[in-house]
């Protein structure tokens, strides 16, 4: 996946000094590059049930969507707080400094749905954990959760050893 690590832009110190951002906005523009993300991504989930494709706010909208449509599949977005207007369940989950929290519409999935959750990078797991639990408060089964990027020097993967984890590009 070299070519398309070469499509995603670092940058340092952003948001805050000693972080090292991976900006996917320089691989979405790209017409090959960003195609064949969704490719690849819907090659490893063609052979496995998904229903819905869960998206999380924000980045994870730009590949969750497409997702769906290579999947033949729904689209769900999980929002940050306030934003949903009908019924909803909410999910608290650990920052570095403090908590947020994520919410989802009750009646997004229905019990026993397959769920395929998707977001740009994997670093901590914990937001992708959280949404996982949301998932699994409405009873759908969490079939998938892919990623862009993984960042492999960080526990995500060991968080979420209980799911089917798969990236295309690790750091
Ligand atoms: P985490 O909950 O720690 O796995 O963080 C995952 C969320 O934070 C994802 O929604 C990412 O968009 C974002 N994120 C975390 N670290 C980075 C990073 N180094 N570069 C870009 N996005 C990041």
């Amino acid at each position: 996946m070299d070519h398309l690590k070469q499509l995603i832009r670092e940058v340092p110190d952003f948001p805050k000094p000693g972080i090292n951002f991976y900006d996917i906005t320089t691989l979405l523009k790209d017409r090959d590059g960003f195609h064949e993300t969704i490719e690849l991504l819907k090659d490893h989930y063609a052979v496995k049930p998904v229903d819905v494709v869960v998206g999380i706010e924000a980045r994870g909208y730009f590949f969750a969507p497409a997702m769906a449509l290579a999947l033949g599949a729904g689209f769900v977005p999980v929002r940050k707080p306030g934003k949903l207007p009908y019924q909803h369940r909410s999910v608290e989950y650990a920052l570095e400094y403090g908590s947020d929290s994520l919410e989802i519409h009750a009646d997004a999935i229905n019990p026993g749905q397959n769920v395929l959750i998707i977001d740009d990078v994997l670093a901590t797991g914990g937001t992708a954990s959280a949404v996982a639990k949301l998932v699994e408060m409405l009873g759908g089964r969490v079939s998938g959760l892919g990623f862009v990027i993984e960042l492999s020097f960080l526990p995500g993967r060991e968080k979420l050893k209980n799911y089917d984890l798969f990236s295309l590009v690790k750091y």
